[in-house]
């Protein structure tokens, strides 16, 4: 039987019809692979356990390291042994587990909490009896046992670093948006599916603001060239990130998307390019001809960014968005 990781982030578990719907999928797909379940906390800031709100406890406090981390993982535990719960409920055998039973040793290193080695031996031992075992995102343990956290959106690395020590034949991430888009779809209601990327057409995505899985988790994923599928549940659509595109690129494509990085007055827009034939001066001169400031836009191996204020961003990625991917505007741009 193969292994499967599926990973479920944290607004796809902030309702119990969410969860009950999720045990569903869980249960027949659990006919199909042996699985493994790794969880966020549930909810975003405003919900009583997402992990914003329970660092907002900590605001204008004094704590340690490890008291932040023993606060933060809580959310995540939550969510494990809830959805855990919900499983046993329609008679799945399931355990939750923290990340630190799963077997995830971290580390400190370069002003991190690195993930230092994982023995599934324990994780191994459950699926062989018959289990789903349900981990604890964002989370490992020390050496001395402490509880520890991975960077801010690390349940997405848990997943891949499992699958990696699991060696899975697959990883799929669950968020609520259907697949990787070609740019936010908050502000381009019209933008579309990417259904396949590499890893560093991902990675690249990834570490220039698209907030779509953490760029490590690419890392993890591709020692062993394990698919990562980003999904949405009960949608067909779907991105496969993997090794080598199973689907080529078009030549008529100039851009596989473009991302958004916002720092409060300033927004970096990054445009990510299969084959590295856009000319920046002349985006640059079509956004300012539509009135639109922007600077210091520079060409970086497929990336060419811009800058520009984050009053203006909205603006600026509906023009470029219209201008890359609908094609009659594809002139507009001399591409
Ligand atoms: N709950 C953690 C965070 O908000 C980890 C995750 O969601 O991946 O950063
Ligand atoms: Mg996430």
């Amino acid at each position: 039987m193969k292994t499967k990781i599926m990973k479920f982030g944290g607004t796809t578990l902030d309702s119990s019809l969410k969860r009950m719907e999720i045990a569903h999928l869980i249960k027949e797909e659990g006919q199909k692979y042996k699985l493994v379940v790794v969880v966020s906390a549930m909810g975003r800031m405003g919900s009583p356990y997402a992990t914003d709100t329970l660092i907002n406890y900590l605001k204008e406090k004094k704590f340690s390291k490890k008291e932040y981390s023993m606060l933060s993982s809580c959310g995540e535990v939550i969510s494990s042994v809830v959805l855990s719960a919900e499983l046993q409920t329609i008679n799945i055998k399931s355990i939750a587990l923290t990340g630190g039973e799963a077997g995830i040793q971290t580390h400190y290193k370069d002003d991190q909490t690195k993930i230092k080695y994982i023995n599934s031996k324990k994780l191994e031992g459950y699926l062989d009896e018959g289990y789903i075992p349900i981990v604890a995102g964002f989370q490992g343990e020390r050496e001395d046992r402490s509880i520890t956290t991975l960077d801010r959106g690390g349940s997405d690395i848990t997943g891949t670093s499992l699958g990696n020590s699991l060696n899975a034949d697959l990883i799929e991430i669950y968020t609520d948006v259907a697949g990787i888009r070609t740019t936010d779809p908050s502000i381009v209601n019209d933008s579309m599916l990417i259904s396949n990327l590499t890893y560093s057409q991902a990675e690249l995505m990834a570490n220039n603001g698209a907030e779509i899985i953490h760029p490590e988790a690419i890392k993890w994923a591709s020692i062993r060239k394990i698919p990562i599928l980003i999904k949405k549940i009960a949608s067909n659509e779907e991105t496969r990130i993997e090794y080598a595109r199973t689907k080529s690129i078009s030549k008529s494509n100039k851009a596989l998307g473009i991302t958004i990085d916002t720092n409060h007055q300033e927004s970096k827009i990054t445009i990510i390019e299969p084959y590295k034939e856009l000319d920046s001066h002349h985006i640059h001169l079509f956004l300012l001809k539509n009135i639109v400031y922007s600077y210091a836009y520079k060409n970086k191996g497929n990336c060419i960014s811009f800058k520009v204020s984050s009053e203006d961003m909205p603006k600026a990625i509906k023009l470029i968005h219209k201008a890359l991917f609908m094609k009659k505007s594809q002139e507009v741009l001399n591409v």
